[in-house]
């Protein structure tokens, strides 16, 4: 069991990126409307995510940690159309097989909270606790117990600015959330919450930039569009600055990629990128995220329609639009 979580601990937290990933989509699958994330020297002395979701009962506490003890599908069926962010079970497990990890948390239905240690897959504390309702996930000295591992790790300034990029693109995906994040003390990010997108993109590239974003909205029989994408002058020099989002999740796809640049190139030079943030809704059976473990990589089962409803829309959008070369 300890081995099988020390295994799947390799495939789930590659970096202290993965494992904040893990932690700031659960506290979202529990209903959460504030995260606060802070992390100490790139995540890799602390990393820790206070939510004030509907909480871990204090009698499934331990359970949560325990391989596939996942409370998000109940029959093999539902793998076929999952909509919440985890379905694995596995990555609680995993972060605490390698890491000092401390949860503290308050459920809903019994304001009952409850604290439990694990270090290096061992619980050392289980008791009652005194927190308000949430969760509190506190991860130190990640890798601490896999040294062959903890030398992988780059330099501070890599494994933040990994981090960073996943908290933007999380905040940009769920506006309806406030999300703070700090580093070593500073404040690298704050979102108010307000289901406004465009406050999101001005916290995160600034106000001026917010302010010369295009809306796109679009749909088709299967697909709902809505996003930003920035104009011509705001162009960047590298693919960056594209957030796609499907049904609430930060995904990375080959095709909503390049059915973006395809609209793009129509009217820049292919050296030019678009700012962009894209969210897609759609039934999930249309959707497969078991294609790669870390459940980025998505594919569409109805590719050639969405592609045609992603293009069409950003050209109609950028069809009001001049390209001005810069000096
Ligand atoms: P998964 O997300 O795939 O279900 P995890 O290992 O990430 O698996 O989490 C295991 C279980 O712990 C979840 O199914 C959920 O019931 C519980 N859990 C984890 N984090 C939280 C949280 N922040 N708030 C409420 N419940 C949580
Ligand atoms: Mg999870």
């Amino acid at each position: 069991e300890q081995l099988a979580n020390q295994i799947a601990a390799g495939e789930v937290v590659e970096r202290p990126a993965a494992v904040i990933k893990e932690l700031v989509e659960n506290a979202i699958d529990a209903g959460s409307t504030t995260i606060d994330i802070t992390i100490e020297e790139g995540g890799l002395t602390l990393m820790r995510v206070v939510d004030n979701g509907y909480g871990i009962e204090a009698s499934d506490i331990l359970t949560a940690f325990q391989r596939h003890a996942t409370s998000k599908i109940s029959t093999s069926s539902d793998l076929f159309k999952i909509a919440s962010l985890g379905f694995r079970g596995e990555a609680l497990p995993s972060i605490a097989a390698v890491s000092r990890l401390s949860c503290t948390s308050a459920d809903t239905d019994t304001g009952l909270a409850r604290q439990i240690v694990i270090e290096g897959g061992n619980v050392t504390v289980n008791e009652p606790a005194n927190a308000p309702q949430g969760t509190d996930m506190t991860v130190r000295d990640l890798f601490y117990n896999t040294p062959a591992r903890l030398k992988y790790m780059k330099a501070i300034q890599t494994e933040l600015g990994h981090i960073s990029d996943y908290v933007n693109r999380i905040a940009l995906a769920h506006p309806g959330v406030a999300f703070t994040f700090k580093h070593n003390g500073s404040t690298l990010l704050q979102t108010l919450g307000t289901g406004d997108r465009l406050q999101v993109i001005a916290a995160i590239y600034g106000t001026n930039t917010a302010k010369a974003m295009l809306a796109v909205e679009a749909e088709s029989s299967d697909y709902e569009l809505r996003g930003y994408i920035s104009r011509p002058e705001l162009t960047r020099a590298n693919r960056n600055g594209i957030t796609a989002i499907v049904n609430g999740r930060y995904i990375r796809s080959h095709a909503i990629n390049q059915s973006l640049l395809q609209a793009y190139h129509t009217l820049l030079p292919i050296n030019r990128f678009p700012l962009a943030v894209i969210e897609l809704g759609m039934h999930p059976s249309l959707l497969d995220v078991n294609v790669h473990p870390s459940k980025m990589e998505v594919r569409f089962s109805k590719e050639a329609e969405l592609r045609m409803l992603l293009e069409d829309a950003i050209r109609k959008v950028l069809g009001k639009q001049r390209y001005i070369p810069g000096p």
